[in-house]
């Protein structure tokens, strides 16, 4: 047997090549060149492998990635392309009162499951675990420059930022608040609409927090309305549409329905960057475009606006 394999050499003819040293380097270079480049993306891939998760996050527009703390620091905005990503409630108003100053209102305030809606009172759990809110809003006076406003900020972790009783009740009473206190109100939505689970007393919270705007407006106070990503529905069709001044987040989708309930039911092609911001100012239903990192400075200046004309009336 072992004869027959030293023959099998031999045939081979490549003998040549086979006991020749320099032909296996030359081939071991050759794959090592080869491989130089698959291990280069093997690195890459193991890369994002070792990386832990909740310390990157990649950016859906532009695709960086980018280390958590450094969107943190910037207010979620992607530092490359700045595409705006959801921020916390909390987050934003500590981004925009003066330190110290925000005094919440009805933080107590919690959703009642009144018409034993399925699995709305888990969600509601879910929720107030998963954010440390008690509902979808916060609001409270607070200092933004020298000028006391009453704020609202809805957050759209919890339950989608809808508008159930609570949402529209705080609303309520913060606009009351800064009506009896003469201060300008601001809100800021970001919301599905009004909340499924509560049905019609759900959207009662409409007619509530337009009447009270109404009383406010009365009272020749300002209110501004800022719009961020995913504003829709019920709060779009009351409180949010009525700002004195309407303000947008780049890139923010903004309507009533949604772009594939119009598309079906008009059966036309909607428009190029129909229901952003941008679209939306371009049409009238928004005074301006307010980047995230600029809202404050905006923010005063308008207060300031409004306040000299105040002054002058
Ligand atoms: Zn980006």
């Amino acid at each position: 047997m072992d004869t027959t394999s030293f023959t099998k050499k031999t045939i081979g003819g490549v003998t040549q090549v086979e006991p020749a040293l320099t032909p296996p380097p030359i081939h071991s270079t050759q794959t090592t060149f080869t491989k130089k480049p698959t291990l280069g993306t093997g690195k890459s891939r193991t890369k994002k492998r070792d990386i832990p998760e909740g310390l990157w996050t990649k950016c859906p527009s532009c695709e960086t990635m980018i280390f958590d703390k450094e969107l943190d620091g910037n207010l979620q905005v992607c530092p490359k392309c700045q595409h705006h990503f959801p921020i916390a409630s909390r987050e934003r108003i500590h981004s925009l009162v003066e330190t110290c100053t925000f005094e919440e209102m009805d933080a107590e305030m919690i959703s009642v499951d009144v018409l034993k809606f399925a699995s709305y009172k888990s969600k509601l759990e879910r929720d107030r675990k998963a954010t440390m809110l008690r509902d979808a809003v916060v609001t409270g006076i607070g200092k933004i420059g020298k000028h006391q406003v009453g704020l609202g900020v809805i957050d759209f972790r919890f339950m989608g930022g809808s508008m159930g009783s609570v949402v529209g009740e705080k609303l309520t009473r913060l606009i009351e608040r800064a009506t009896e206190g003469r201060w300008p109100v601001i809100i800021i939505s970001t919301s599905g609409g009004a909340r499924m689970q509560e049905g019609c007393l759900s959207l009662m919270q409409m007619a509530k927090t337009s009447a009270a705007l109404a009383y406010h407006a009365q009272g020749r106070l300002p209110y501004l309305s800022y719009l961020t990503n995913n504003s829709y529905g019920g709060v779009m069709a009351s409180y949010a549409a009525l700002g004195d001044l309407i303000l947008g987040e780049p890139g923010a989708m903004i309507g009533f329905a949604g772009p594939r309930v119009i598309k079906d039911t008009t059966h036309a092609d909607l428009p190029p960057g129909f229901q952003t911001a941008e679209f939306l100012l371009e049409h009238g239903l928004i005074d301006a475009i307010v980047p995230r990192n600029e809202a404050k400075d905006r923010l005063v200046s308008y207060l300031d606006y409004f306040a000299s004309g105040k002054l002058a009336a």
